[in-house]
């Protein structure tokens, strides 16, 4: 595929958080993802998204310091749901460049679903074409405000077994409709003793950090509308809920004290689920 058309839409999201991912490796040990940093250079120009932190006092430093952290916390507190769920089955919904199923140590049996646009998992598997996952890896390539649960269960999913959803840096780019319509059917394929990991933001939408570091337009891609909180529609919808604060996730890796300088909250409200 074109290398621009990763750089293109809501698709340059899932590059944006590679960038950040390549920026914290390394650096706090939160996460350490290698395959972050061969996405980001794939992309090439028209990305315009750094790998390293930049050196000096430079206006946008905070902000990148503030993205990588937040982007490390929160890939490590979704790292640690998702291996509590070795061995099992696993849906990554929205994927984006997320490395999980290469970088993680998994179990024989592991089976990881990976959902996300067609150009975006083309994109990934252009750049991994060398690379062996660690898991038994499929992709379904759908646009998730389509029915895209026969398309799942086509690529191997067994609604029998309990399975471990993962909708990381998601919920901004839907519907509060979609929203709803996701969570039935994610709900629909959930036998007992799924889990599901999320994280929701409130107000991202009027986060200036996010406007003035970028070289494109991300406020335009997302939602307009306010969004429900995931947490009361999961609970409708029968499961048991808990939510985690940002504050909370940084202080469970011990990073209180860096978090509190932050301008910008990429992680927003983690919430677990059962059923
Ligand atoms: N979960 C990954 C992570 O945290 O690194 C990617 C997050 S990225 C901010 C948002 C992802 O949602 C992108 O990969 C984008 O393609 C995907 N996405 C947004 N709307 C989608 C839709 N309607 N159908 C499929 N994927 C979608």
């Amino acid at each position: 595929m074109s290398e621009d058309g990763i750089a293109a839409g809501v698709g340059r999201t899932a590059l944006l958080l590679a960038s950040a991912r390549a920026m914290e490796t390394g650096r706090s040990g939160l996460v350490d993802d290698r395959f972050a940093r061969l996405f980001v250079l794939a992309a090439g120009a028209p990305s315009g998204l750094p790998v390293e932190l930049p050196a000096e006092e430079t206006g946008t430093r905070q902000f990148w310091h503030d993205f990588a952290l937040g982007a490390g916390l929160r890939s490590r507190f979704f790292d640690d749901f998702l291996l509590a769920h070795d061995g099992g089955q696993i849906v990554l919904v929205a994927a984006g460049l997320d490395s999980r199923s290469y970088r993680l140590n998994w179990s024989a049996g592991t089976k990881v679903f990976e959902i996300d646009q067609p150009a975006v998992l083309a994109f990934k598997g252009h750049v991994l074409a060398d690379e062996w996952a660690a898991c038994t890896r499929c992709v379904v390539p759908v646009d998730l405000r389509e029915d895209w649960a026969g398309v799942l269960q086509r690529s191997g999913f067994q609604p029998g077994e309990p399975t471990a959803w993962l909708l990381e840096g998601l919920m901004p780019y839907l519907s509060p409709t979609d929203v709803e319509t996701l969570l039935d059917r994610i709900t629909n394929l959930s036998a007992p003793g799924s889990s599901i990991a999320l994280n929701h933001f409130s107000g991202i939408r009027s986060a200036p950090p996010l406007a003035d570091a970028l070289d494109f337009d991300v406020l335009a891609l997302l939602q307009v509308e306010d969004q429900p909180d995931p947490a009361e529609l999961l609970h409708r919808r029968g499961w048991s809920v808990t939510r985690s604060p940002s504050r909370d996730i940084a202080a469970l890796y011990d990073c209180e004290q860096s978090w509190r300088k932050k301008r910008l909250d990429v992680i927003g409200t983690g919430v677990t689920g059962t059923k």
